[in-house]
């Protein structure tokens, strides 16, 4: 555990083992599925609810898709649902571990001849900036079509590294075969959908779910605070260990997700120290009447300090023109794998572009590849 992680308060919960459900809160509970990544786990939530006249329970997140988060599914379903149907999938993001199996939940849980568990056909719940980028993501004519188009160029993984001072012909040839990753996670989306809006509040379960729309880790991500439970399950927004990823991608190379993401804390902070906060990644924390520290402030402070450090880092290191491949082994010192050289890429772009859009560095574009210098 290091320092910072010291200062938070994970509240007292027994881990739910892969296909157990732990009750976390009346009528809510929390299950874990298995990922293929160093990070190897994301939390879903259910929540008892009903709908059109109907008993079941509402998901929190899906899982991505593939065979064992299926079979844990329907496990769940064989010893928890007691023939009360899946009535709802809330996602909070268009991430493949979020959204990646909705195509399948929505359908009933289908076994793989095609027939549903249920009758009952669950809608989805997005916002529609998530809602509408996964749907064209997970397209995979469109992807074809994207990549045989004459600007082609433009979206891919491998020129958008190389611009940004990646010169290593294996992961460049690497980068080329990510396009494509998401479609492989997420084959499709239910064609029709339920809009989140931040001033319309779910009903789940009888009470009052409020909408807390955050940018920058995703277009239009959707927390959500049950003040009756004081509970808030933040999603990618608010994780107790690690920090949420931001990152710069092809498709929009000057954007700012940095800031939009610390301007979206800011949207946390009216929510009380002792809410239990329900991440997707590591442990429920805050809880338990804490008034003072380990709960949701602590954590946006230290998140905030963060980034902060970060940013002088970076910054300090721009003294002499760089390019963010010379920026990452900095802000990343640690060895990474392709999967976390993509995203750390990708993030160490976004405090470049955050130094950039504050006007504390310049850019210069030279021979095709952008240096980022102190100004
Ligand atoms: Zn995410």
């Amino acid at each position: 555990m290091n320092k910072l992680e010291s200062e938070i308060h994970y509240a007292p919960l027994p881990m739910p083992a892969a296909g157990e459900l732990q009750q976390v809160a009346k009528g809510v509970y929390w299950l874990r599925m298995p990922l293929p990544f160093a990070l190897d786990h994301i939390n879903l939530w259910l929540v008892e609810d009903a709908l059109d006249g109907r008993e079941g329970l509402t998901a929190i997140d899906t899982g991505i898709s593939n065979d064992d988060t299926k079979a844990l599914w329907q496990q769940i379903a064989q010893s928890y649902f007691k023939g009360r149907p899946l009535l709802r999938v809330v996602s909070t993001h268009m991430h493949p571990d979020h959204v990646g199996l909705a195509h399948w939940l929505c359908q009933g849980m289908p076994d793989p001849e095609g027939q549903a568990q249920f009758e009952w056909r669950p809608p989805l719940a997005m916002t529609l900036g998530e809602y509408a980028t996964a749907r064209l993501w997970s397209s995979r004519a469109l992807a074809e079509e994207t990549r045989q188009a004459p600007d082609a160029q433009a979206t891919s993984m491998a020129e958008h590294f190389r611009r940004h001072g990646m010169t290593n012909q294996d992961d460049y040839a690497k980068a080329q075969k990510r396009d494509g990753f998401y479609g492989s996670m997420v084959p499709s989306l239910p064609l029709n959908y339920q809009r989140l809006l931040p001033h319309k509040p779910l009903t789940i379960g009888g009470m009052t779910w409020d909408i807390i729309i955050g940018h920058g880790h995703s277009p239009e991500h959707a927390a959500l605070f049950c003040k009756d439970l004081n509970l808030l399950v933040s999603g990618d927004m608010v994780l107790p260990r690690i920090s949420t990823n931001m990152s710069v991608w092809a498709t929009e190379p000057d954007a700012d997700p940095l800031g939009l993401y610390l301007d979206s804390l800011r949207r946390f902070e009216h929510l009380p120290e002792d809410c239990l906060i329900l991440p997707s990644h590591g442990k429920p924390f805050g809880g338990e009447r804490l008034e003072t520290s380990g709960g949701l402030h602590t954590r946006l402070r230290q998140l905030h300090e963060h980034h902060d450090d970060r940013l002088s880092e970076a910054l300090a290191f721009c003294q002499t023109p760089r390019t963010a491949a010379q920026v990452l082994p900095v802000l990343f010192p640690r060895a990474l794998d392709f999967h976390q050289f993509t995203f750390a890429m990708g993030e160490t772009l976004a405090h470049l572009n955050r130094l950039w859009h504050a006007q504390c560095v310049r850019r210069d574009c030279i021979e095709g590849v952008f240096y980022f210098k102190a100004a």
